[in-house]
């Protein structure tokens, strides 16, 4: 059994998400008797590596206009995009531990 605690990782993200929704309620801005309630991080990422990551991850956008062949340049915009994960817990700070084993 695992007792180092220092490694053991954190649940801010599940405390926000739950603060959130407490918050939300008891303002009256869900009403009680709505059903189908659902809460969750927008584009949320799962893992299927092990170790601690956390549920949302930054994203960065690419966009540019290429050039052509013929010259100029395209009228569209390529675009991609791309998530970098986390090292950190955004909250907390604590560094996530990677199952890298
Ligand atoms: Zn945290």
């Amino acid at each position: 059994m695992d007792t180092n605690t220092e490694n053991k990782a954190c649940n801010c993200f599940t405390e926000t998400l739950n603060r959130v929704k407490e918050h939300l309620t008891e303002q009256g801005k869900i009403p009680a008797d709505a059903i189908d309630v659902s809460f969750g991080w927008q584009g949320q990422t799962y893992m299927l590596s092990g170790g601690q990551y956390a549920p949302v991850n930054p994203k960065i956008e690419v966009k540019f206009r290429a050039a052509k062949k013929s010259g100029g340049h395209a009228r569209n915009l390529t675009k991609n995009e791309l998530s970098i994960v986390a090292s950190h817990c955004c909250y907390c700070g604590r560094e996530y531990q990677r199952d890298n084993g």
